[in-house]
């Protein structure tokens, strides 16, 4: 495997076992043969498709390196933090995402009762029929009933104005804590990554103090080109890597062909003069 910064490594992204809509095996499919060289599944609080990942990968000779994207509650808001190449089989990691997962039901249920007051009844259910895997009921789930509803036209709509702070269906939630989630990827022998970093509403002062603080528990690299970042940010986010001493990477955080504007493997590649995370992983 090579390490260049032009491999086409796509290191996020979820399927039906979280928040996206296809197998693994068919993310492996539409990875490949968009030109993917390194893939990862990064499926929220889950290792559940790691083995089906590794073996479809496998299959059509593409390289893979084991995933998650973990909840995270940090200064009051929700963080998430990707773990690379870890043993999706750790105890200690497996035992802290089934904590991490355990509120979902109950905050889905809390959910659906503030859309029910505004009038959008059976949320609920409707969300769980989205869920592949009922134990991870999640945001995206109620966007696509809202969106099968007719409530709003898509799902970048329903979080304009639904689901999030100050709107209708909004429930704060307490995830892993940051030094946990770090702590359980580095036990499983992997390496912690903060995800798309431009989306969080935290203020240049915080950010500078995730930043510090992550890489004082052993954390070790930031995605750059994400298909949560603009193009604009790729840059501030190399900067942001350089000035840090972060590991780069990238990936698309893909999760439906129709929802997902950034296919898999489809992004730019990673700027030359910063270190690839997947360098680590050969
Ligand atoms: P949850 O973990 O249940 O809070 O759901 C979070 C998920 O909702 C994310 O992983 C995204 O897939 C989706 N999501 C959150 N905010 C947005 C947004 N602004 N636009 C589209 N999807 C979003
Ligand atoms: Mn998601
Ligand atoms: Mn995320
Ligand atoms: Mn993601």
């Amino acid at each position: 495997m090579t390490s260049h910064s032009s491999l086409n490594a796509d290191l996020h992204c979820h399927s039906v076992v979280s928040d996206g809509t296809l197998t693994p095996e068919q993310l492996a499919e539409r990875a490949h043969g968009n030109g993917v060289q390194l893939w990862a599944l990064t499926d929220h609080d889950e290792l559940g498709g790691q083995e089906r990942a590794r073996i479809a990968a496998s299959l059509l000779g593409m390289d893979y390196v084991s995933g998650v994207e973990i909840s995270v509650s940090w200064m009051g808001q929700t963080i998430h933090i990707v773990g690379l190449g870890i043993d999706a089989t750790h105890a200690g990691i497996l035992e802290g995402l089934r904590r991490t997962r355990d509120g979902r039901g109950n905050r889905a249920k809390m959910m659906a009762e503030q859309l029910s007051k505004v009038g959008i009844a059976g949320a609920y259910e409707g969300a769980l029929h989205f869920a592949g895997n009922h134990d991870l009921i999640s945001r995206t789930h109620f966007a696509r009933f809202l969106v099968e509803q007719g409530v709003c036209r898509d799902t970048d709509h329903v979080f304009k104005n639904y689901l999030v702070e100050d709107k209708p269906g909004y429930v704060p939630h307490l995830w892993a804590s940051l030094d946990d989630a770090v702590a359980w990827i580095k036990g499983a022998g992997g390496a912690a990554v903060i995800a798309h970093p431009g989306r969080y509403k935290l203020s240049a002062m915080q950010m500078d103090e995730l930043y510090k603080h992550f890489k004082d528990i052993g954390g070790i690299a930031i995605e750059v080109i994400t298909g949560s970042h603009s193009p604009n940010q790729y840059q501030t986010y190399g900067k942001i890597a350089q000035h840090y001493g972060f590991l780069a990477s990238r990936g698309s955080d893909f999760h439906d062909p129709e929802e997902s504007y950034i296919d898999l493997g489809t992004l730019p590649h990673l700027p030359e003069h910063l270190t690839p995370v997947w360098t680590l992983f050969h």
